[in-house]
């Protein structure tokens, strides 16, 4: 009896699964792509770094603190470069312009940003990635490291980049 029924059960559970699993891809594509709009009309169709016009082919989502050494994924870390900036940026961190450039981006996009990434299940507190980037940029302020500017251009971070911060 067992012998009959046994197939039945899983049958009926790879179908469940198979229905739980296809609306949690489906869920979350919608809002990936929720995510990603809303990035790319905060930046008006544009890299982060460039201003160069994205396309499709050529957008990827970039880690403005760069994940290799600030392994703190947090919302508003994100932003959408072209795949030239992406690669050219590799783990270093932004010159002051594109710092100017994301706490410009937060204060106007922020709010809905940390919305549309909650629904997909990505913390996005901006007080906290405040903290973690005033953090990382005093470090390399402390060291007297340098940023990435374009290409491979390096600069000294010599502005007064606590300023953007209000403090
Ligand atoms: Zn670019």
């Amino acid at each position: 009896m067992g012998a009959v029924r046994f197939p039945n059960i899983i049958q009926a559970l790879v179908l469940y699964e198979t229905i739980v699993f296809d609306s949690i891809l489906l869920g979350s594509h919608f809002d990936v792509e929720l995510a990603l709009d809303l990035l790319m009309d905060a930046q008006h169709g544009r890299c982060f770094y460039c201003r160069r016009a994205l396309t499709a082919a050529t957008t990827h989502v970039d880690h403005f603190l760069p994940c290799a050494r600030y392994p703190v994924d947090f919302g508003h870390n994100f932003v959408l470069a072209n795949n030239r900036c992406n690669s050219q940026k590799r783990d270093r961190l932004p010159a002051y312009k594109h710092l100017a450039a994301w706490v410009e981006r937060n204060a106007a996009n922020g709010d809905q940003i940390a919305d549309a990434l909650k629904e997909f299940g990505i913390a996005a507190d901006l007080a906290v990635s405040n903290r973690v980037t005033q953090w990382a940029y005093a470090q390399t302020e402390v060291a007297g490291g340098l940023t990435w500017l374009s290409g491979d251009k390096m600069v000294p971070l010599t502005e007064d980049w606590r300023s953007l911060f209000g403090s």
